[in-house]
């Protein structure tokens, strides 16, 4: 064998064996999406991607159920449902979601919170640590909490009700003296009608038992970590309601009522 020869099997070995992170940049930094958040304000609540899939596109992110039933958390690999009681039940991998974010969580910057900091302060301070506007991040606070306030959503039934007339009716839930894990992204204002832009969190307790879509906090102490994220891919519907709904318009009016 050629010394030639020798080198190109040899690079070819160690790529294949330790992946192309050194050659093309780290793979992992995937935003992954499945269908559009102006889909669910529109009421298309049918699931469309299963956990089994959805899992292999990241350990760590947020999202709903099919029939709008409870808010979703991934964390460490691991799926979260929290119902409309407030309470988290166990995801099995047929289960279906109408709308999803996840990614690998790798963090790029990690830091320690030592002073209390209500949910406005908590975002002003994130604003301060993201070094571009024009990136996705995902963001994962783990910590104690004085207060923190969350919400779920009832399942619903066919025909879908809009977003925005489900969460008139949405259960939330107050926890004092807790700790537990924030788990959720920054979206760029260009993702308006795909994602939600700016901050949007969901929670988890330590022991797994609640959470929710997070309306306000008090945080005391915690551990941030950001991941950047410069890759963003989505996947849509293959037919059914998404293809009949009215996704065009300015729907922020909504947005803010839902998220909020
Ligand atoms: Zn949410």
């Amino acid at each position: 064998m050629s010394k030639m020869i020798r080198y190109f099997l040899l690079t070819y070995i160690t790529i294949a064996l330790f992946g192309c992170s050194h050659f093309c940049g780290n793979n992992n930094d995937v935003l992954f999406q499945t269908s559009t958040f102006n889909a669910l304000l529109e009421g298309v609540y049918d699931g469309e991607t299963s956990f089994h899939d959805l899992k292999h596109h990241g350990n760590f992110g947020i999202g709903t159920f099919e029939g709008l039933d409870g808010e979703m958390i991934e964390l460490n690999g691991n799926f979260y449902q929290v119902k409309s009681d407030g309470k988290v039940y166990s995801v099995n991998d047929s289960m279906k979601t109408p709308f999803a974010v996840v990614t690998s969580f790798e963090p790029d910057k990690t830091l320690s919170l030592d002073k209390p900091m209500n949910y406005s302060q908590l975002t002003q301070y994130l604003d301060n640590l993201l070094p571009t506007k024009s990136i996705f991040y995902a963001i994962k606070i783990e910590g104690k909490g004085k207060y923190v306030k969350t919400r779920s959503v009832p399942k619903q039934n066919k025909p879908y009700p809009r977003l925005v007339e489900v969460v008139k009716n949405q259960p939330t839930f107050e926890f004092n003296d807790v700790e537990g894990t924030i788990v959720g992204f920054w979206c760029p204002k260009y993702v308006e009608g795909i994602n939600v832009p700016g901050y949007h969190f969901h929670f988890i307790t330590k022991d797994k038992k609640s959470g929710g879509h997070l309306l306000d906090c008090q945080l005391e102490n915690a551990k941030i970590e950001i991941d950047y994220t410069s890759r963003f891919y989505m996947i849509l519907p293959e037919g059914g309601e998404f293809h009949k709904a009215n996704l065009s318009g300015d729907k922020q009016g909504e947005m803010n009522k839902v998220e909020k």
